[in-house]
């Protein structure tokens, strides 16, 4: 064997091989959640919303009135944490939590949750399980990044604060839960921030992200972009 077939097999064992995983990360309130979801139903692929079991390890934590720093509490409530996603629907512990983890109060309290090293901890090893077998879509804010640096496909989906915070307050409003124009917006900024400059796994475009600007597209559009750009480079 010559050098360069030597050199060319090495490179081939060496070449880190990709997972059938699309990485969507991005801020809050830019649509990812609905953007991935459609698009694993596109392509009958399995979607994880890592958010929802953010919100929910926060729900767990606040029912059991224990503090970020009592180490030893917490320790015992992630080792019996017992989180599932089945469909559109947040489970923990068996109930269905799909609606109390979306509250505002939920909303408030997530940002420290999902900053203690801990809780990501276990947590992202809960996501790498998941997400090891099968064909997923995954969406959160260091998916690519973090969790799943070998995700074939990565989107790093953006929107200006002001397209997203009109989004959400339209929302909201159907919702029939108005809240002001400015509160929506700054709590998404107040949101940014924090996922930006946190210590661990901040938000972050990952180097090999293909970056969507998706305030003047329709979730439509992000959605043909996304699907387009996969079976582009599948
Ligand atoms: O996406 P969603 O707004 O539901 O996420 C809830 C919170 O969980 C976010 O504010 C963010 O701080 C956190 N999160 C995270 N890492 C992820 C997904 C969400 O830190 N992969």
């Amino acid at each position: 064997m010559e050098w360069r077939d030597a050199a060319h097999q090495n490179d081939a064992m060496t070449a880190a091989p990709t997972l059938p995983l699309i990485a969507i990360d991005g801020p809050s309130g830019v649509g990812k959640s609905t953007t991935a979801r459609r698009v694993a139903a596109r392509l009958d692929w399995q979607y994880l919303d890592t958010g929802a079991m953010y919100r929910a390890t926060a729900l767990a934590i606040h029912r059991a009135g224990i503090s970020l720093d009592d180490r030893p509490s917490l320790e015992r409530l992630l080792s019996m944490l017992n989180l599932a996603q089945k469909g559109e629907r947040m489970y923990l512990a068996g109930e269905d939590v799909s609606e109390a983890i979306r509250s505002h109060e939920v909303t408030q309290r997530v940002t420290p949750v999902s900053a203690n090293a801990r809780v990501r901890e276990v947590l992202v090893d809960q996501q790498r399980h998941i997400g090891s077998s099968g064909r997923w879509v995954v969406d959160g804010r260091d998916i690519g990044t973090v969790v799943f640096p070998k995700a074939c496909c990565k989107i790093f989906l953006t929107a200006s604060a002001e397209s997203r915070a009109k989004r959400r307050f339209l929302e909201l409003q159907a919702k029939g839960q108005p809240q002001a124009f400015e509160a929506v917006l700054e709590d998404l900024q107040r949101r940014d921030l924090a996922d930006r400059s946190r210590a661990i796994a901040p938000l972050l475009k990952a180097a090999d992200a293909v970056e969507l600007d998706s305030s003047d597209m329709s979730l439509d559009q992000v959605v043909d972009w996304i699907v387009a750009r996969h079976q582009a480079h599948p």
